[in-house]
């Protein structure tokens, strides 16, 4: 099971009831954030999310509207008597930025950080956990991520299946957990007492880019897509463009032709001041399209429908990213980009 908030859905700058965008979502009672612009933390306090369990934090990139709210974040976490690491995820310069953007915050606890350079990268929320993230490149005027967080569901165990081909009790176990168990003279293969694959649960979080071809594969199927629209009305597609973001209609399209279960729109420019007027229009492209708003929420359960064989395109995953702790930085150049719309 997931739980999934949107705890903002604001682009640029935070506006009265209207937080900048970020998805927090619960497994398993540890949390992991997607974005942190400012004002996050009082989302989570508005919406009853504890920044206390988060484990995992994922920028999409470094433009102020998505990680200045990290040092808040983070210093509540320490005051609250946290102990344990952080992970951070983020593309390059994310060892420059961290620690600059932190500077003040005092953490009392150590700071992981995994830094992206390849245009895919997959790893697990923790080691042996069922729940793996997909990070892959978006197209932003800086480099940015999209993140798919899939819930993997166990095959089911077959004891007729496990006995008809001898496999002793005491291997039963790690079998269904996936493992492959070899004694004296037999490998035992989990295929020998699993039935088929099952459906398990996907959730995409995509903003601050223009539509590519990446984009497309890695969000096919998800339960929930949440996508930015900076602008709902198709006039301002060339705007969108040349600040590479993405419109509604465009956002809708991604959703329907990878026929994911519902698209949250979010990250909306402070001059769409009531995006939910062109909601008609994008559910004539995609029907389950839900305007975002603070504390949207979902509930995402396994359900009985029929496994969905990932395309053939996805690039092969790659290893498991090194997990270093927070250094202070020599160079202290590196800074949060500001443009005119983020
Ligand atoms: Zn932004
Ligand atoms: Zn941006």
């Amino acid at each position: 099971m997931l739980d999934v908030t949107l705890l903002g859905c604001g682009g640029t700058m935070p506006l009265p009831n209207r937080w900048l965008t970020s998805l927090h979502v619960l497994y398993n009672g540890r949390g992991i954030l997607i974005d942190c612009g400012e004002g996050t933390q009082i989302a989570m306090k508005e919406t009853g999310v504890s920044a206390h369990t988060i484990d995992l934090i994922l920028l999409t990139h470094f433009h102020g509207d998505h990680v200045m709210g990290l040092p808040g974040i983070l210093m509540s976490m320490g005051m609250s008597g946290r102990t344990e690491p952080v992970t951070i995820v983020g593309p390059k310069n994310l060892h420059k930025v961290v620690p600059n953007l932190c500077v003040c915050a005092g953490i009392p606890f150590e700071v992981r950080m995994v830094e992206l350079e390849e245009a895919d990268y997959r790893f697990d929320f923790s080691e042996g956990s069922l729940l793996h993230i997909h990070a892959f490149a978006a197209s932003h005027s800086v480099p940015t991520y999209g993140y798919s967080l899939e819930l993997e569901r166990l095959r089911k165990f077959d004891p007729e299946r496990a006995t008809s081909n001898n496999i002793p009790v005491k291997y039963w176990g790690r079998l269904q957990r996936n493992e492959t168990v070899k004694d004296d003279r037999t490998v035992y293969t989990p295929d020998m007492v699993l039935g088929e694959k099952r459906k398990g649960i996907k959730v995409t979080y995509v903003t601050d880019t223009r539509p590519n071809e990446r984009i497309r594969l890695s969000s096919r199927h998800s339960d929930l897509l949440v996508l930015e629209g900076m602008y709902g009305d198709d006039e301002r597609l060339e705007a969108a463009k040349v600040k590479r973001h993405m419109i509604f209609s465009e956002a809708a399209e991604i959703a329907s032709e990878g026929h994911s279960k519902e698209l949250w729109l979010t990250h909306f420019s402070p001059s769409e001041t009531h995006p939910e007027q062109y909601l008609d229009a994008t559910r004539k492209i995609f029907e389950h399209t839900v305007c975002g708003k603070t504390g949207l929420h979902r509930t995402l359960n396994y359900t009985d429908e029929p496994y969905i064989e990932e395309p053939q395109e996805i690039p092969s995953p790659k290893a498991v990213p090194s997990i270093e702790p927070v250094h202070e930085s020599e160079d202290d150049g590196s800074r949060v980009e500001l443009i005119e719309e983020w």
